[in-house]
């Protein structure tokens, strides 16, 4: 999956996904990542939140809009994505799959299991690259 949140200069939110889905997947299996709160949600009053992972067990607890609305509770990027994989880790330990977090403000985070790190990037105005960031996941 490629998963993106992008804030523009007037604060409008965006986030997205694009995937080819999971290996070995039903045919006409509708992934997480087409599903708004699931795959991607956005809202401009908070934050952004993607998902990217074991789809079929990640849908079940919509992890996108658990993201913003954790963040609109005030918790920052990084706690909120960890909220969301903390929730489903606790039904399915071994899963894997990620949150990335983007706030009104520019602040990003993410969280991850069932692998041993994630990267993602970042990229901003004004730089010539964008920065890669790798977390430990869970
Ligand atoms: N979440 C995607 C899916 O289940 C797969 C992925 O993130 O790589 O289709």
């Amino acid at each position: 999956t490629i998963g993106m949140i992008a804030l523009d200069s007037n604060g409008n939110l965006a986030a997205a996904t694009s995937t080819n889905g999971l290996q070995f997947r039903i045919p006409g299996r509708v992934s997480d990542s087409a599903l708004i709160g699931s795959g991607a949600f956005a809202d401009n009053e908070v934050g952004g939140a993607c998902a990217t992972g074991d789809g079929d067990v990640m849908q079940r607890f919509v992890p996108s809009y658990n993201t913003v609305e954790a963040m609109r509770r005030g918790s920052s990027p990084e706690e909120a994505a960890l909220d969301s994989i903390k929730r489903i880790a606790k039904f399915y330990p071994n899963f894997t799959g990620a949150v990335l977090a983007l706030d009104r403000n520019g602040r990003h985070g993410a969280a991850c299991n069932g692998m041993d790190k994630f990267p993602y990037s970042v990229m901003q105005n004004g730089w010539t690259d964008p920065q890669i960031f790798e977390i430990p996941c869970l």
